[in-house]
């Protein structure tokens, strides 16, 4: 278990962010048609591991509850409330939006997958390979 702070930051570096973050712990993908079109790799954190730097009033909410930069588009995270399926508020992080994230500890990173396309979250697609 190695907990880090990562510094992240959409693709034009308007909203800024950074965030305490076992990446051992896992990442997920998800097979749903918005976390495919983004093509949505996430790690979730608890909302004391994560701090707003900057740019947070810009990110413009989305039909699927995720938001982005009005300048380039890119979804650095999104804030997850509490629901009946899951144990509290979190944010949900993009994880390639990690600057300091090395491709060493990308690809150590475990995923979990999930088959959002089918309403079957818990569970792992057949296929995973094109996400
Ligand atoms: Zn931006």
């Amino acid at each position: 278990m190695t907990l880090k702070t990562y510094h992240g930051a959409c693709l034009c570096g308007a909203v800024a962010f950074e965030a305490d973050i076992d990446l051992s712990l896992g990442t997920g993908k998800c097979n749903c048609t918005s976390c495919l079109k983004r093509r949505w790799w996430s790690v979730s954190v608890k909302p004391e591991a994560f701090r707003a730097i900057k740019g947070e009033a810009l990110l413009e909410p989305t039909a699927a509850g995720r938001s982005f930069c009005p300048h380039c588009g890119i979804t650095p995270y999104g804030r997850v409330a509490a629901a009946e399926w899951n144990d509290g508020e979190s944010v949900s992080i993009n994880v390639v939006c990690l600057d300091d994230a090395t491709v060493e500890e990308l690809v150590a990173a475990p995923v979990q997958y999930m088959d959002g396309l089918h309403d079957n979250w818990w569970e792992a697609p057949e296929e995973v390979r094109h996400l």
